[in-house]
């Protein structure tokens, strides 16, 4: 089968991003669409100089996979673009995270958005300054990271976005509440594809140091639509994300899940990685019993507990929660996440479940 990406949404479990995405593009429809001579921008999030691991920034095995894809096919006019939050080089972001080594290895430039002239947009009630680099590219790939945010509780593809504008701009934005800006932001810069790696985020910051392995990469055309999913495999709800809201009513995208098909290509199968959990994970598993749970059902089950946590109800929570392929055939007595552990009492299916649906059944079991 060949996905279009218009209101699709494609998703494939593992932890091995540059086999994940090519095998993924592959399977989509999207270079029809982009001419060999275009400029192709690809827009990671490198928001600070720590690797991938950490939770904060886009893994270069991803975006090595995606420049792998395009030059196979001929398409070799491709430029990275970033700019680091305000405070850090991105230079250094670049040096850190792989991606000085990565644009030797594949002759591409890297384009640091710090040292950039800018262009100018004007929307009625708002105007902001764009860097010109990111204007003059014909189609853009934007690779963010899946994690919490403290302000805005989801950075994802809509957010990514901010690594395209002056930091003056970004220091504005943050006096303004960050919603409004980002989603006019959006309607400035047109994001053509995006590919999420969702393989380790951050459980509550953007800039990493709680990192949760949530093993996907996600792909689609439309940001708003991406971002109403991704705030479900955090515990949210669209509803909770003001920018979403504004950006689908300034016609950015639609972000109705219902209207939209979400495909996944595989299932993740293989048990949760031993990761060091950081202080803060390691509260919230307190509330867990694994037996061979896969890191996406896991990760799931951290974000949900993290969200219960933030509206104060976690410490409400009696009950432990069993999760993982070793409760297969076995009785659960009490809470269980995920398809596996499908004779508990109490039970959030899927394989894996969304954290929002765990968030939903737990605030249901407190309220009995
Ligand atoms: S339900 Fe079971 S098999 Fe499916 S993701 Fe969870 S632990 Fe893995």
């Amino acid at each position: 089968m060949i996905y279009i990406l218009d209101n699709e949404l494609l998703v494939m479990y593992g932890d091995s991003p540059k086999t994940m995405i090519k095998t993924m593009l592959d399977k989509t429809e999207f270079l029809k669409e982009v001419p060999k001579n275009n400029l192709i921008g690809i827009k990671p999030n490198l928001v600070l100089a720590k690797p991938s691991a950490s939770g904060a920034t886009t893994d270069p095995e991803l975006v090595s996979g995606l420049i792998e894809f395009l030059q196979a096919r001929n398409y070799n006019n491709i430029k990275i673009l970033e700019s680091s939050w305000v405070g850090d080089k991105t230079s250094q972001a670049f040096r850190i995270c792989g991606y000085e080594e990565l644009a030797q290895r594949y002759n591409i430039q890297l384009v640091d958005l710090k040292k950039d002239e800018y262009v100018h947009f004007a929307f009625g009630d708002f105007d902001l300054k764009v860097s010109k680099s990111v204007t003059e590219v014909d189609y853009l790939i934007n690779v963010p990271v899946l994690k919490a945010h403290c302000q805005t509780k989801l950075t994802c593809a809509l957010k990514n976005l901010k690594g395209c504008i002056p930091d003056s701009e970004k220091r504005r934005f943050h006096t303004q509440g960050l919603h409004k800006p980002i989603a006019y932001l959006n309607k400035a810069i047109k994001t053509n594809l995006v590919i999420v790696d969702g393989i380790i985020g951050d459980l509550t910051f953007e800039e990493g140091g709680n990192p949760v392995q949530m093993n996907r990469v996600i792909i689609g055309k439309d940001p708003v639509l991406m971002d109403s999913y991704a705030c479900e495999l955090l515990g949210y709800t669209r509803s909770d994300i003001e920018y979403i809201y504004l950006a689908e009513k300034m016609g950015v995208g639609k972000g109705d899940l219902a209207q939209a098909r979400v495909y996944e290509l595989n299932k993740d199968s293989k048990p949760k990685q031993k990761m060091e959990p950081t202080e803060k994970v390691q509260q919230l598993a307190r509330w867990i019993e694994e037996d061979n749970a896969c890191s996406a059902c896991y990760g799931s089950l951290i974000h949900a507990l993290e969200r219960l946590r933030e509206k104060g109800k976690l410490d409400k929570l009696e009950k432990q929660i069993a999760i993982g392929q070793g409760y297969k055939n076995k009785p659960v007595k009490t809470i269980g996440i995920g398809n596996c552990t499908q004779s508990a009492i109490h039970h959030v299916p899927g394989c894996p479940p969304k954290a929002s649906d765990v968030v939903k059944e737990l605030e249901n079991i407190l309220g009995e």
